[in-house]
């Protein structure tokens, strides 16, 4: 339903919160947050609640430091709307973590295979294959990694990808549901929506169908699911506050 990233110099779940209430308005039934820890022992930390955006934030422990991260809010399509279902959905070792907007139509297939190849399936949910597929890739960048899993998935999907070993970015995709980029000073936000974007930003780039992105403090780039550069420049988006 909604995604929220950021990567940047500030603290990240404050400003992922905001972003999730700016979204609210569309309506949801449970809401998650997994962040690049800034703690003792770094490494992916995600906190999930159904219900409310403020009851996630009430779960949040006192320390939940980073400064990159992602949000959702989900709507239920596969698998009732409850804790475990709540989104990021992440592979069983913790290192990847992904937020999803749509349907992956082939998830049952999916998750038939996973099984069978000895994996733990956490959660109901069509998404969850995402982020077994991607911590199972073979390629050696974040981006292919993604790029590999996307080849097995039918559907539809606006993602957001985490993964412990890659701390210094986000990865994201499109293809059937809204990705847009809010480009700032040393600092990347990714929505769903441009609300979640414009009190940090008005510079913003709408993915196409089949484009992916990776979100660095200081950097972007767009490319599509093939691999190959695209020209994406931002725009300024008019908003009445
Ligand atoms: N199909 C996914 C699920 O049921 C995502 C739903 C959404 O867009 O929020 O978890």
């Amino acid at each position: 339903c909604g995604i929220v990233g950021y990567i940047g110099k500030r603290d990240v779940a404050p400003l992922l919160l905001e972003g999730l209430q700016r979204l609210e308005y569309r309506g949801y039934d449970s809401a998650g947050i997994a962040i690049h820890s800034s703690g003792r022992n770094g490494g992916l930390k995600t906190v999930k609640a159904a219900g409310r955006v403020r009851e996630l934030e009430e779960r949040l422990p006192a320390r939940f430091a980073g400064t990159g991260g992602i949000a959702h809010t989900r709507w239920a399509t596969h698998g009732a709307p409850n804790d475990t279902n709540a989104h990021p959905h992440l592979d069983d070792a913790g290192k990847v973590a992904v937020v999803h907007n749509g349907i992956i139509d082939n998830s049952a297939e999916l998750r038939a295979k996973l099984s069978a190849d000895g994996i733990a399936l956490a959660s109901e949910t069509d998404t969850e294959v995402l982020a077994h597929l991607i911590a199972r890739a073979q390629a050696a960048t974040l981006e292919e990694k993604v790029r590999e899993a996307l080849r097995y998935v039918e559907g539809t999907y606006g993602i957001a990808v985490l993964h412990a070993d890659f701390p210094d970015r986000i990865v994201v995709a499109r293809n059937g549901s809204p990705v847009v980029l809010g480009i700032g000073e040393k600092e990347m936000f990714v929505a769903s929506d441009v609300a979640a974007l414009v009190s940090h930003t008005r510079q913003v780039i709408t993915l196409d169908d089949g484009e992916m992105a990776t979100l660095k403090a200081d950097d972007y780039r767009t490319y599509t699911t093939d691999g190959s550069r695209t020209a994406a420049s931002p725009t300024t988006v008019e908003w009445e506050a």
